[in-house]
């Protein structure tokens, strides 16, 4: 399962509803903060997610309202809070910004407060832990080295409880060993194998993220079929031009990409001021009926083929 906490929805300049680009996805104990716009880490505060295990940021292009967020989490990071490491994940020219904004503007010569990498990113497999990873694939947009995100889980055998009931093993760490492949002896000296409490192999959830993006021609052989798509639209069609003019896209063609590419569910976000999200949303969901546009703090829960809106509990304390 994967959660997005979206954390500014707007494109290019806030709103008085929206802030820039950002947004964080979850998986277990992992964090990935997509993206850090202007204003990003007041939104942490108020989203309730606190700072903690922020350790990866993964970036989609260095345009000024993707990453301008990441001076003041630095600034804040030298003074407030504390994170033992931090990797900022981008394509080469995003790096270089990046670079030239932390090392020339916010520490000037002192060092970082935690071991601070920028990682450069080609395509491929960026992340990959037991049971998920995270492969980055291009996209067109102004500049060179802009990147998409797909988050996924790896194929794996569902643990049948009703089996392992039927069985008398009891619960607790004989259940565990079995999940990750494992025999056990249980106590009475019965040998159990993994196959005898494990079902049919079961592809995992698939979430994909790109940001600013001008063509949807080469973005389906990387997004088909994935269980979300969320992905940028700036613009409507009336200003198709406009939009192919700054390399965005219009709600129609994110749903039309949607629609031709076995997606299960569509996230629109990078909404322009100049328009009212119900028309953005009601263009989209002309082609594409399962669309959302995502509202600054919206939280959703994504499994296998589901996407549930979640509400979203505010917690007290914002260093948890
Ligand atoms: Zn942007
Ligand atoms: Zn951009």
């Amino acid at each position: 399962m994967f959660e997005i906490i979206f954390l500014g929805t707007s494109a290019s300049a806030p709103s008085v509803h929206r802030g820039l680009s950002s947004q964080v996805i979850i998986h277990d104990e992992f964090r990935f903060l997509v993206d850090c716009g202007e204003g990003t880490q007041r939104q942490i505060l108020q989203s309730g997610l606190g700072f903690k295990r922020l350790n990866h940021v993964l970036i989609t292009h260095g345009h000024l309202d993707h990453i301008l967020g990441l001076a003041g989490l630095l600034s804040t990071f030298m003074r407030w809070e504390t994170i033992d490491k931090l990797e900022i994940f981008g394509g080469q020219w995003a790096l270089d910004r990046i670079n030239d904004l932390i090392y020339g503007i916010v520490l000037r010569g002192a060092k970082p407060p935690m071991d601070l990498q920028l990682v450069q990113i080609k395509a491929g497999t960026i992340f990959d832990d037991d049971d998920f990873t995270v492969t980055a694939f291009p996209v067109w947009h102004r500049g060179p080295d802009c990147f998409g995100y797909l988050f996924e889980e790896k194929t794996h055998r569902p643990f049948l409880p009703e089996k392992a009931d039927a069985l008398e093993i009891p619960p607790g760490p004989w259940r565990r060993d079995l999940v990750s492949g494992k025999a056990i002896t249980l106590q009475d000296g019965r040998v159990i194998h993994p196959d005898q409490v494990l079902g049919e192999k079961r592809p995992g959830t698939r979430l994909a993220h790109v940001g600013d993006v001008g063509r949807i021609d080469e973005l389906a052989q990387f997004v088909h079929d994935v269980d979300v798509l969320i992905i940028e639209a700036t613009y409507m069609h009336a200003e198709a031009e406009m939009a192919e003019q700054f390399a965005h896209l219009t709600a129609r063609q994110a749903a039309e990409l949607a629609a031709s590419s076995g997606i299960k569910h569509l996230i629109l976000t990078h909404i322009s001021r100049r328009y009212r999200e119900r028309d953005v949303l009601g263009e989209a969901q002309e082609i594409f009926p399962n669309t959302v546009v995502a509202r600054d703090f919206d939280t959703f829960q994504v499994r296998r083929g589901e996407c549930v809106k979640v509400e979203q509990v505010k917690e007290s304390n914002s260093t948890k």
